[in-house]
């Protein structure tokens, strides 16, 4: 595909605790710098109850919103912006579908994950969310898409 005609984008992606207690952040961020993608920035930290309920506050009428909450929280996560030529779309491709059983071979979530709700990764859904993710996570990055 020519580049030129995409925008360059930012994303906030997530290793979630299932993935970071797999040890498995090498071989994750293999996939996204090997399909063009940069990491401009990254944190490894553990989230609190109320930093997770806030980061997820769009499903906090969903069913699943504890649960999503509790195992967000369970331990260790990598988080980090990504940068790229349609980013946000370039990364949820990679990621697979949310549920691994329905994400096809080779994506991060087939080859990585084990449910629905641990399944490795998280990534921006829309320029939108990428802004507030972003800021979320990293208050000093100045986001553009251009
Ligand atoms: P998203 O913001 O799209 O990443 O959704 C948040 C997360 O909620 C997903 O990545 C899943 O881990 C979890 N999730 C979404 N749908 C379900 C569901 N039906 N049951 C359990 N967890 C879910």
């Amino acid at each position: 595909m020519n580049n030129s005609k995409l925008k360059k984008q930012q994303t906030l992606s997530i290793l979630k605790p299932d993935a970071v207690s797999k040890r498995k952040i090498g071989q994750i961020l293999s996939r996204f710098e090997d399909a063009g993608l940069k990491i401009i920035a990254a944190r490894l930290l553990q989230l609190s109850k109320k930093e997770a309920e806030q980061f997820y506050s769009i499903h906090n009428n969903r069913v699943f919103f504890n649960d999503l909450v509790n195992f967000m929280i369970s331990g260790p996560i990598f988080v980090q912006v990504l940068e790229g030529f349609d980013a946000i779309q370039k990364n949820r491709d990679l990621m697979g579908d949310t549920d691994p059983k329905k994400a096809i071979p080779g994506s991060i979530r087939f080859d990585f994950s084990d449910s629905i709700e641990a399944n490795a990764v998280h990534g921006s859904d829309s320029l939108e969310t990428a802004k507030f993710e972003i800021s979320f996570f990293f208050p000093e990055i100045n986001i553009y898409n251009s």
